[in-house]
């Protein structure tokens, strides 16, 4: 049985060779010193770079913040804040733990059940929260389905700060933390002072600010297969670009492959005409959550969501016959060698 797992780092790379070539510092009226770090967290490889006075300081503070988060929400954990609830099924959780899950409510609600955090015992079936993937058999993804899922198995009390789940759910937050953590070290950065950087956390990037010449970052949209060398490039200012797509995680099994994202009605890696998503959107904790969703819900609800909500994000969508299509909102700032369509509201 063949079994292959790849994780693409390429689209930082890329990001990083982009910015570099195109960051040479001239003018040295606007000279700032510039630092930089990579870690392994989150499962995925990240890289941070920033500005500035107080550049080391806020990276270190970054890097904390990561393992921080890191060992709340980990479902590879077992003393993460995700895990214990997952075990105990009731607790008492953070602020931030409590923030995810109405994120992830509400999109779930505003997506038709697309985005579902309680996705975690297929995730664990199918053999992604272990690494030891398996096609189960449809019994048992049934057994999961009828029982252990749903959004309306998650409960909220504010008051008391405790979450509890019903029927043996279990939630992951792996379509949402990165999202949020990359929100959250904008922040952290913004406390320190720096006002240029750059953040990549696996496939997603948050850019603060400009670059320091005032030009915005140049951040390459990695490619979703070998049609493309890269989809194309969005210039960005103080915004999260955030991609999801089926060969970023995936085992192959009888010529088959079977990728992360998996669709909460059928249990299955959704079978997507969309091979690529990226929001684009000042809230980086939603645009994760949305990259995932639009990419179970397909181009055309993918598109009709967008026109209902436009004046909160953008998108860079690549379907199954390698077509390009962006939103209107990003028309300025997006280019790509490869022709592309312009949804318009
Ligand atoms: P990545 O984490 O590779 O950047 P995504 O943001 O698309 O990609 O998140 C995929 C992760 O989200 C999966 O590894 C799993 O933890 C979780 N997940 C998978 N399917 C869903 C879904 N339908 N709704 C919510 N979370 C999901
Ligand atoms: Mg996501």
């Amino acid at each position: 049985m063949k079994r292959k797992i790849y994780m693409v780092f390429v689209f930082f790379a890329v990001m990083l060779l982009l910015a570099a070539c195109s960051g040479t510092i001239s003018d040295s009226a606007s000279y700032q010193e510039e630092s930089s770090i990579e870690l392994n967290a989150m499962d995925t490889y990240m890289a941070l770079r920033a500005y500035g006075e107080n550049r080391n300081e806020a990276l270190d503070a970054a890097k904390t913040e990561i393992e921080r988060l890191d060992d709340m929400w980990s479902v590879g954990k077992e003393d993460s804040e995700v895990s214990i609830l997952n075990e105990n099924q009731e607790g008492e959780v953070s602020d931030e733990t409590i923030e995810l899950i109405e994120c992830a409510q509400k999109i779930s609600e505003e997506t038709g059940g697309a985005f579902d955090i309680t996705i975690y015992p297929l995730m664990d079936l199918w053999g992604f929260a272990t690494k030891e993937y398996q096609v189960p058999e449809e019994s048992s993804i049934q057994e999961i389905l009828m029982n252990k899922m749903g959004m309306d198995k998650v409960t909220v009390d504010k008051s008391t700060h405790t979450v509890t789940l019903s029927d043996g759910a279990q939630i992951d937050f792996g379509g949402v933390a990165k999202g949020y953590t990359s929100q959250s070290i904008a922040k952290i950065f913004e406390d320190y002072g720096v006002e240029h950087g750059i953040i990549s956390l696996g496939g997603n990037i948050q850019a603060i600010g400009t670059r320091i010449d005032g030009s915005r970052w140049r951040v390459g949209i990695e490619a979703p297969n070998d049609h493309f060398d890269m989809v194309g490039t969005y210039e960005a200012e103080d915004e999260a670009i955030i991609t999801s797509g089926a060969y970023e995680r995936y085992f192959e099994e009888g010529g088959k492959t079977y990728h992360h994202i998996l669709d909460p009605e059928t249990g299955k890696p959704a079978e997507s005409d969309l091979i690529s998503v990226t929001i684009v959107s000042n809230n980086g904790t939603e645009a994760d959550c949305l990259s995932t969703a639009l990419f179970v819900l397909g181009k055309e609800k993918a598109i009709a969501y967008w026109k209902e909500h436009s004046t909160e994000f953008d998108f860079i969508l690549v379907d199954e016959e390698n077509h390009i299509y962006i939103s209107e909102g990003i028309e300025n700032h997006f280019e790509s060698s490869y022709d592309y369509e312009e949804v318009k509201k």
